[in-house]
């Protein structure tokens, strides 16, 4: 056994004795399992388990956009020490989902500023409520409503709300120097999404919310997504928040017709494996689009 590797097996089992519980010990003895891929500038994303994050990191400054779970948080953590190990000036989350913002409380007490709109801060604390979760949960201490801003180093990190799609309080993080968007899970890559009806989503105005995320960033835009099917990318560009759209009216529309036909739910459920006229969009969980079109139709 080489040396260095007996050296963090020793210290390993005497952290596996001591403090099971802790992550940070872990991960700062082990490489950490995700992985973060330089963009532009000094803005990366952390892909490991959950929603991508999209960090900035600078020696001086730092930015995180969601948080995945505890433990990949803190795997993120570490990687993020090696650049930066001061406090961060922002943590953002895009939404409430648990893949995006259970690991929140990895970064507590090591927040300068952390924001979320306010739809989601409330799905936050109502879901932590219900599963009597509050004491594990880091919420939001800032939220927006249409729009926020806040210049870090010499960048500007902007919030913009365009109305409910995949939740109600789903925010598109702009990086406006480096011209990089986090979509959070507005974008779900060839992918089935998710489309929380408890908390709000609207298939229709999502379509609308992708086509002004298209008005109001440009040509030259780097996006990143909440999630993407298997063989594509978390990354892309207008092209692919078109085809999101496209998507998202191809399976109202063809619930609609199903539902004018005189078709029940469930026939509608058994017989479909894709929605016509969006083949890309593929796997599993086409049934959570079928639902949520059929309850808004
Ligand atoms: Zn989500």
């Amino acid at each position: 056994m080489k040396r260095r590797s007996f050296l963090q097996s020793s210290a390993l089992l005497a952290g596996a004795t001591l403090m099971p519980q802790q992550a940070w010990l872990r991960n700062f003895l082990l490489p950490p399992a995700g992985n973060l891929t330089t963009i532009r500038r000094n803005i990366s994303f952390y892909t490991e388990r959950g929603g991508t994050i999209v960090t900035l990191l600078t020696p001086e400054h730092s930015v995180v956009v969601d948080t995945q779970f505890p433990d990949q948080a803190g795997n993120l953590l570490a990687l993020m020490k090696e650049t930066n190990a001061k406090p961060l000036d922002l943590l953002v989350n895009t939404h409430h989902h648990g893949d995006h913002t259970a690991g929140n409380i990895a970064f507590k007490g090591m927040v300068n500023t952390h924001v979320a709109h306010a739809n989601s801060l409330a799905n936050q604390e109502r879901v932590a409520k219900e599963r009597d979760q509050l004491a594990e949960t880091l919420l939001p201490g800032t939220t927006y409503t249409d729009k926020w801003s806040q210049r870090v180093g010499d960048e500007t990190v902007s919030l913009h709300y365009f109305g409910p799609g995949h939740t109600d309080g789903d925010s598109m993080v702009h990086f406006e120097e480096a011209n990089v968007v986090h979509t959070g899970d507005l974008m779900f890559n060839r992918r089935f999404p998710y489309v929380d009806k408890t908390a709000g989503a609207d298939i229709g105005n999502w379509i609308e919310v992708l086509r002004q995320a298209r008005r109001t960033f440009d040509r030259d835009t780097f996006y990143v997504f909440g999630h993407s099917g298997e063989g594509y990318p978390v990354t892309g560009t207008s092209a692919d928040l078109k085809a999101m759209a496209h998507f998202l009216k191809m399976s109202l529309r063809y619930v609609k017709k199903a539902k004018r036909r005189g078709d029940t739910l469930e026939q509608l459920l058994e017989k479909t494996t894709m929605i016509p006229g969006a083949p890309e969009y593929k796997g599993s969980g086409v049934e959570r689009v079928l639902k949520a079109a059929w309850e808004e139709i």
